[in-house]
């Protein structure tokens, strides 16, 4: 939908009123920790059971001395992705609330079962996806239900959201952030901003999220539809936690709070991205071992064989190729591989 210019006006304001409202705060809750003026305080958002489990997920309100906007910091939906995971813990320690202007949100582990049971992808206790089914509804599965909350407490009384993520164990992968673009200003220039502010030198232009708030399906589109300006991230790999990964994510989110002026300083702004314009994924056609040929960060060539699958007795069954030329976002971290598995990510650049 084409935005008029008096619309896209109502939007800015929109934005600067709900800023405007948050400053007045003189203490922040989400879920049971409320913190006063200046200061941290620790809690949780609480699911309550239904036909699964309860479900007890931690979140710290770092509450600014100063005023400013509100800015959510989520991690874990993924539940191996550790980097992103630390990278959020390391951000509780650091973050000190008495030199803060605005308030931090910090969730920085959503997906507890995947976690404690080392499940990829999915939160093992219903099989979904934890960034697919928002905006959630309270009378679902446990993944539903904890969807619901995080719009509700995390989402709709934040003005800005960075959602974290990274190579799952089985993704070998190179770090790169999201921007969507909505046709929607000042949204889609804000947002751009803070993709550039959080400084990952390889940006994928996203088009194709949905735009209905009640169907929002991920996170930061959750809070995109609800016109916030907004970020998904993606560093650290295959089940480590290399300081390089961290650091990126530490560093590029405190660069967008000095972006959003809620720290002092200049944003450490990346100056040209590599543009990535589209995703070209290499599905697995057979169960069997994948052998990777090249490495993340790589750039292929369309046709080129970037790995094969054999069968246990090393027979090749698959060979996968490139079905366009761009830059190895993630490849296949683990020889095991199904039918239909995401054999590589590929990122075509943008002309
Ligand atoms: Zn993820």
């Amino acid at each position: 939908m084409k935005m008029t210019a008096t619309s896209a006006l109502a939007l800015g304001f929109a934005i600067l009123a709900a800023a405007a409202a948050a400053q007045e705060r003189q203490t922040f809750t989400v879920g049971t920790a409320t913190a006063a003026r200046g200061q941290k305080a620790a809690g949780a958002i609480e699911v309550p059971a239904a036909a699964d489990p309860a479900l007890s997920i931690p979140v710290v309100v770092a509450h600014g001395a100063k005023p400013g906007p509100v800015l959510a910091i989520v991690a874990g939906a993924h539940g191996t992705e550790y980097a992103s995971i630390v990278a959020v813990e390391r951000l509780i320690a650091t973050i000190d609330a008495a030199q803060l202007s605005g308030t931090v949100i910090l969730v920085p582990l959503v997906n507890i079962p995947s976690f404690e049971k080392m499940v990829p992808h999915l939160n093992p206790v219903d099989g979904k996806n934890m960034n697919r089914f928002y905006p959630g509804r309270m009378d679902g599965t446990q993944t539903e239900r904890a969807s619901f909350l995080i719009t509700k407490q995390v989402v709709e009384p934040c003005d800005h959201l960075i959602d974290m993520h990274g190579g799952d164990l089985d993704e070998d992968l190179r770090p790169y952030s999201y921007w969507t673009r909505t046709g929607r200003e000042p949204l889609d220039r804000i947002s751009r901003e803070m993709a550039l502010a959080f400084g990952l030198d390889h940006i994928i232009i996203t088009t194709d999220r949905p735009t209905d708030p009640a169907a929002s399906r991920y996170l930061e589109n959750t809070a995109t539809t609800r016109g916030k300006p907004s970020l998904t991230v993606e560093a650290g790999r295959a089940g480590t936690v290399e300081p390089g990964d961290v650091n990126a994510l530490v560093n590029g989110s405190l660069s967008v709070m000095r972006y959003l002026k809620m720290l002092p300083g200049a944003p450490a702004t990346v100056e040209s991205p590599v543009w990535i314009a589209s995703l070209a994924n290499v599905t697995n056609e057979a169960t069997g071992m994948f052998v990777p040929l090249v490495t993340r960060g790589a750039y292929a060539q369309q046709g080129m064989k970037v790995g094969y699958v054999t069968d246990y007795l090393g027979k090749v069954l698959f060979e996968a190729r490139a079905p366009e030329s761009g830059v190895i976002l993630y490849i296949r971290a683990v020889p095991s591989a199904a039918k239909g598995d995401t054999l590589a990510s590929i990122g075509v650049v943008q002309k």
